[in-house]
């Protein structure tokens, strides 16, 4: 059988139908079929080598297509040496999303204009150029008036087809607003790292590691670099490496390693500081890396800042040999701690050491949870696997040697105070020298961008409607996602000087995912909103017109990868089918929307600024396809034909040791006459004044200054271990936290995904308690039980587990959809974000997963 255009528009017009009312399982293997059948004329069997863009690790694969039919998906071998050796389970069952009956195959209009979470948008088939035209017309009339009305949010869609794109597109039509997700997963990590080195990413040595402490990440289950961080754990494991895992619940990652510390969630900067304390007073310190590297010997003042030269700006030391104070030049002796001067100033490592006179192990268990005498050991251990001192030699190269790193991500980052935590795990890793060392924790792309050493310009009026960068979040460098529906609800309150008229959401369910989320569902029914995805998800039911997009193995891209310690490749995504014949993927209808509106000149310019196109560009008078477009990126950036890469799927490199060891902190901080690693954050002491100035000259009433005043220190201090609710939220007296496994990502589309719902948990995410607490609440296994805390509530069954604390409850996240457009089997368990609060991390805008507090009844 073969479908033309028009017979399959009208079949999958009923599937789309179909899938509002609810469809049985066994139709989606006769919607698969049906769906290929018009590809079976590209016949026999081929192997095509292309990369996983169905989550954010961006594996190679190896993909089997027989008679036009992707039949099955196997990690590309070739790409092993630099890259991934294994796929998950949801790389495995990618083919289901793009067989999946449930897709939106047409765009589709609204006729319910009441919107709301539970409402049904009474979608309506359109044509691609009826639905083209009204969003055109909407576009011309905003960009007319002011186009910063429009606000752009992408999630997923980032990796679709790469944010530069999008960013392109928002700047030829004139409006700053393009809003990406990270402060819904790991923005506080990024700018904890960006505030102390200069720029973020980061990734431990595991060749050379000897002791690797994991804070809360689970690289065994799903998150950024997981396929590489688990053969390369492993591997180190084998090879004798110990791994300790800090974490309230016991993850696949806590359960593979030597040992697991239960600790009480959003407490860890507690830990890390009493940690630092410890190392101090047991002089576990690597003296030389603190006073050649860091600006731990820089004078700070009374007010917080650091003394300066009068004649050159040089930040002062206290040289030892004059006794002086003194910019840091070669004969300089500077003095680590201690008290100098007229002006009594303290080298910065001495205001640490004062700061921590009460973070004792004892104080830090009262809030962690953990023994002191764990505490005090783990720190010991640390400290003396360091090997402070030593070095080794690596292809002629002397080189630090410190085989010790501390990981995290969201475990460290997804907190009211999220990027104080993680700065106090750099704290620690300072202390002992082990950034950029052989076996320590490796940097990315070392001081990148000098701008995050300085004070943030704290803008008022806000420009960008989710506030990033303005006094509300002031180094929020990662966009601040879940604030957009905020402003939205009130924009004079935040003193935004116009109202957003409409939004475009492009792969990313954005209403569902973030804390406080029924909020979200308020501020997006103010706008237009027209919703670009594979699915109808709930962000989807918000939208006036839904345009289907091609999925990511049916769509040409010049993917994003990961690098690695020693490798880093570039790669492609290319189309193996178009299942239910859609004609525009997400970069057409982007294209063909610039063209209509008039802005696709600038729009082909800002394609080549924001790539950075130096060889090979893009050329503003031509017409390109998706094809072509990632043709041009490819041999701008590899020098080879893309035919290359169609063979291939990807060409990688080795790092050598310089480059991998010696270009970093070495290369940037080391000596006189450098900039210095941020043990003491003075940036954000300069932040706060001028918040503070801002605020009582624009008389803002809704920013609290004390509050600020403690959340931009200069130092992590142990209030950023005592979130809101765990100070306020006194009668519910057991604590939540979230996680991610690997069967769902947020996107939303992995939830429609029947292997995967089969494979995971085809029933539901579950509540995790402890046997002691489901003694004390008579709850027994599969039972449900109903989480009330001071925002909403949510319910599920108990599984009884000893592998969580007795004071915790956790439940993971990316469940529970509620879309009038998923299939039965795609809502089931808890959709845990309506009862999370949110107390944003105020320095990068990051949401709060891991800090409420609730109370536990059997329901
Ligand atoms: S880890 Fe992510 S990128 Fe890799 S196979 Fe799984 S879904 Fe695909």
């Amino acid at each position: 059988m073969s479908l033309n255009r028009r017979s399959f528009l009208k079949g999958s017009g009923a599937l789309a139908g179909a899938a509002c009312v609810g469809v049985p399982l066994p139709v989606i293997a006769a919607a698969a079929s049906a769906a290929t059948e018009k590809t079976a004329a590209d016949g026999g069997v081929k192997y095509v080598n292309t990369t996983c863009v169905h989550c954010v690790n961006f594996c190679g694969q190896r993909i089997k297509v027989e008679d036009g039919v992707i039949r099955v998906v196997y990690p590309n071998p070739d790409i092993a040496e630099y890259y991934n050796h294994g796929i998950c389970p949801k790389g495995g069952a990618g083919p289901f999303n793009t067989y999946n009956p449930y897709r939106i195959k047409a765009p589709l209009r609204r006729t319910n204009p009441k919107k709301g979470p539970h409402e049904d948008p009474g979608w309506k088939e359109i044509s691609w150029d009826e639905a083209l035209t009204e969003i055109a017309d909407k576009l011309k009339t905003i960009k007319a008036d002011d186009p910063r009305k429009l606000v752009w949010h992408h999630g997923h869609g980032k990796y679709l087809i790469g944010d530069q794109f999008p960013k392109a597109w928002c700047a030829a039509f004139g409006t700053p607003n393009v809003v990406h997700r990270t402060t819904t997963c790991e923005a506080a990590r990024h700018v904890a790292d960006e505030l102390t080195w200069g720029y973020h990413g980061f990734l431990p040595d595991l060749e050379h590691t000897n002791l690797l402490l994991n804070f809360g990440a689970s690289f065994y289950e799903a998150e950024q670099w997981a396929r590489w961080l688990d053969h390369a754990s492993i591997d180190a494991m084998a090879r004798g490496m110990k791994m300790v895992s800090i974490e309230p619940r016991l993850s696949q990652t806590g359960a593979k390693a030597a040992q697991w510390i239960p600790i009480r969630p959003g407490t860890d900067a507690a830990m890390l500081l009493a940690m630092a304390k410890v190392l101090n007073d047991e002089g576990l310190i690597d003296e030389e890396f603190l006073q050649t590297y860091t600006n731990a010997p820089q004078l700070v003042a009374s007010d917080g800042h650091i003394l300066t030269d009068d004649a050159s700006g040089e930040p002062l030391v206290w040289d030892t040999v004059t006794s002086k104070a003194t910019p840091l030049v070669d004969g300089v002796v500077p003095a680590l701690k201690g008290t100098y001067g007229k002006s009594q100033a303290r080298t910065a490592y001495q205001v640490l050491i004062d700061s921590l006179a009460e973070a004792t192990p004892e104080h830090a268990e009262q809030l962690t949870g953990v023994s002191a005498a764990a505490i005090r050991d783990l720190a010991i251990e640390f400290g003396r696997a360091a090997m402070i001192g030593s070095t080794t030699v690596i292809d002629g190269h002397k080189i630090r040697y410190r085989p010790v790193a501390i990981h995290t991500f969201r475990g460290l980052a997804a907190k009211e105070f999220g990027v104080q935590n993680w700065r106090a795990g750099q704290i620690v890793m300072m202390l002992v020298g082990a950034q950029d060392a052989v076996g320590g924790l490796g940097l990315h792309h070392v001081y990148n961008k000098p701008a995050y050493f300085e004070a943030a310009k704290c803008e008022y009026p806000p420009n960008r409607v989710d506030l990033q960068e303005s006094v509300y979040f002031p180094h929020a460098t990662h966009n601040v996602c879940q604030q957009v529906a905020y402003t939205l609800l009130d924009p004079k309150a935040f003193g935004l000087p116009y109202v957003p008229e409409m939004q475009i959401f492009y792969a990313t369910n954005r209403a569902f995912s973030t804390a406080d989320a029924l909020k979200q569902f308020e501020g997006y029914a103010k706008t237009y909103n027209v919703v670009i995805d594979l699915v109808l998800t709930e962000t989807a039911s918000m939208a006036d017109i839904v345009l289907p997009d091609l999925s990511y193995l049916e769509s040409w891209h010049f993917a994003p990868t990961r690098w690695t310690p020693n490798s880093g490749h570039k790669a492609i995504r290319q189309p193996l089918v178009n299942a239910y014949n859609i004609p525009l993927d997400a970069w057409g209808t982007m294209w063909e929307l610039a063209k209509r509106v008039g802005f696709q000149k600038e729009y082909v310019e800002g394609m080549n600024k924001q790539w950075k196109t130096k060889k090979v560009t893009f050329d503003p008078t031509k017409e390109y396809t998706p094809k072509e477009a990632v043709a041009v990126l490819w041999e701008d950036a590899t020098g080879t034909p893309l035919d290359y890469a169609i063979e291939h799927g990807f060409k990688g490199k080795h790092v050598d040791t310089e480059h991998r060891y010696l270009e970093g902190v070495e290369k940037q901080f080391k000596g006189p006459g450098k900039p210095k690693m941020k043990l003491y954050a003075d940036q954000l002491v300069g932040s706060y004044n001028t918040i503070a100035k801002t605020v009582k000259e624009h008389q803002i009433k809704n920013l609290d200054l004390a509050y600020y005043k403690t959340a931009l220190s200069p130092l992590p201090l142990k209030e950023h271990a005592i979130p809101t609710p765990h100070k306020n939220a006194e009668d519910y007296p057991i604590y939540l936290m979230t996680y991610k496994r690997m069967y769902r990502n947020q996107a939303g589309n992995t939830a429609l995904n029947p292997i995967l719902n089969a494979l995971g948990d085809s029933d539901s995410n579950f509540v995790l308690i402890n046997p002691v607490l489901a003694n004390e609440l008579g709850v027994g296994e599969g039972e449900e039980v109903r989480i009330e805390t001071r925002v909403g509530e949510a319910q599920g069954k108990a599984r009884i587990t000893e592998g969580i604390r007795p004071d915790v409850v956790a439940v993971s996240y990316s469940y529970g959809h509620f879309s009038p457009g998923f299939p039965d089997y795609a809502k089931k368990g808890i959709w845990i974000n309506q009862a999370l609060e949110l107390h944003p991390d105020v320095i990068s805008g990051m949401n709060s997963f891991n800090d409420t507090k609730c109370k536990v009844v059997k329901a």
